[in-house]
């Protein structure tokens, strides 16, 4: 049997039925990634021997007949901005590159809470600014499909874990895109909760009223049994939301009859690989047969968004980034005379270039002179842009696009010209700007076999209805892994 291909759901009946051991899948999956990872480079750092340790904890209380939760002995994967306490959380930075967090993040502590087991920290690009894992300090994650592609950014370790076989689901975080876009390029689900749904304490914030941490899954109902595991009120982030969690995985077979879908009219012009538009329409095709209509909307202000993004994120970033100094955290570069050079120095060693050019930017937003201009008209723009959100939620239940406008693309043919880049962001960080969840769901492959994901995209906390159109699709496509 491959253990390593299973899903959460498959793995859990198995060790319930007593027919695999925790220790068992464990060691399946640190052979896979001693086999594999060499290539993929999904992983920053691995710990074996912490991993099999709780692997063995979670055995002898299932042999002692403890009743354990649905995670219990499920191996994970968790991105590089994530603290797990008394690991390394370098964000893919050089700066960071000998941070051990003291502390772990809300999620780790629930998932800790449910049994599951860390086998390691994921590669990203450097502070998740970034959309082909490209820019991370240490190296490149190829994309298991084929490895001359980017798995996808920034969470693109993640995404390449659980699609090449080397984590059971892993955690990703999304600002502008970063769990659906790698998932969509690897062929994986990805889940980008609302924003307020999962709480962020214990993530190196990028751009604080964007993130949200959320599963990448090999199936739609792991997405969901993740998602209730790590949603939920947190006093230590009171950005998180006490609206109540839902049994996420009681509702997943429900009917998609009735479903209003809308299609906007602004994500599907000129530019939209073949391949991606048709992998789309299978997945509109199915939803029509299923019970659910479809008619088109307009989000009218979705040409600014990429704009409105590139000024926000990289505002809110630099303000973020400000403590990475060589004293409160981070590398220190000694030769400094004064303050001054200290900082200098230290961030000029310590950080990349797409890591400087962003805090560059977003000092520059934020300015005197320039704030009016760029920041304050931003955020005027992203009202309008949620504005459009709702207005379209009042017509149709769901929204259906692609995830990304093309499948992944190969290793070094963007990262040389940033605008090119950030356009691949295109159809994702409206999504974040509104606070909306959304789902990356594969649909498809291109003629060159690269994966192509659909997106799903709903009001604040209808996670429960995107859940569930998510998996009748993944129903009618033949099951996860199918496609
Ligand atoms: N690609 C986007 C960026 O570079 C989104 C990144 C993210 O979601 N972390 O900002």
């Amino acid at each position: 049997m491959n253990l390593e291909k299973l899903t959460i759901a498959e793995l859990g009946r198995l060790y319930r039925e007593r027919r695999v051991s925790a220790v068992e899948a464990v060691a399946a999956y640190f052979k896979a990634i001693r086999a594999k990872d060499g290539l993929l480079h999904a992983y920053l750092s691995v710990n074996e021997s912490a991993a099999l340790a709780q692997a063995e904890a979670v055995d002898r209380d299932r042999a002692a007949g403890a009743e354990l939760p649905p995670l219990a002995g499920i191996p994970l994967a968790i991105k590089d901005n994530i603290c797990l306490r008394g690991e390394r959380t370098t964000c893919a930075s050089r700066i960071l590159e000998n941070f051990v967090s003291p502390y772990d993040a809300t999620v780790i502590e629930r998932l800790r809470g449910q049994r599951a087991i860390f086998l390691g920290k994921t590669n990203l690009d450097e502070f998740a600014f970034g959309s082909s894992t490209e820019n991370s300090a240490f190296g490149v994650t190829r994309n298991p499909a084929n490895p001359e592609y980017v798995s996808g950014g920034s969470s693109g370790g993640s995404a390449a874990a659980v699609a090449a076989g080397l984590a059971a689901a892993a955690l990703g975080s999304d600002t502008g895109g970063s769990i659906r876009q790698p998932a969509s390029f690897c062929g994986v689900v990805g889940l980008k909760p609302t924003y307020g749904r999962v709480s962020r304490y214990g993530l190196v914030a990028f751009a604080s009223s964007f993130d949200q941490i959320g599963p990448l899954t090999r199936s739609v109902e792991d997405a969901a049994v993740i998602l209730g595991a790590i949603a939920g009120p947190d006093p230590l982030d009171s950005t998180s939301v006490e609206a109540p969690v839902a049994d996420y995985p009681a509702g997943l077979e429900a009917p998609v009859s009735g479903l209003r879908i809308g299609l906007p009219r602004e994500y599907f012009g000129a530019g939209l690989d073949p391949g991606v538009a048709e992998g789309v329409e299978r997945g509109v095709k199915i939803l029509e047969k299923l019970g659910a209509s479809v008619r088109e909307v307009s989000l009218p202000h979705t040409a600014s968004a990429i704009a409105v993004y590139y000024v926000l994120a990289p505002a809110e970033a630099s303000a973020n980034l400000a403590r990475f100094d060589g004293v409160r955290y981070g590398r220190r570069m000694p030769e400094g005379a004064t303050m001054r050079d200290l900082y200098e120095l230290s961030r000029d060693a310590g950080f990349g270039k797409e890591v400087k050019r962003r805090i560059i930017m977003g000092t520059f937003v934020l300015s005197s002179g320039y704030y009016d201009a760029y920041y304050l008209q931003a955020q005027k723009v992203r009202t309008l842009i949620r504005q459009d959100f709702e207005s379209a939620f009042k017509e149709v239940d769901l929204l259906v696009t692609p995830t990304a406008p093309g499948p992944a693309f190969r290793i070094g043919s963007k990262v040389t010209d940033p605008l090119t880049m950030y356009l691949s962001d295109v159809f994702t960080v409206s999504c974040n700007l509104a606070g909306l969840p959304g789902l990356n769901l594969p649909v498809g492959r291109t003629a060159g076999n690269l994966p192509v994901g659909l997106q799903l995209l709903g009001p604040v906390f209808s996670e429960e209805l995107v859940l569930r159109a998510a998996r009748a699709l993944e129903r009618e496509l033949g099951g996860p892994g199918a496609v």
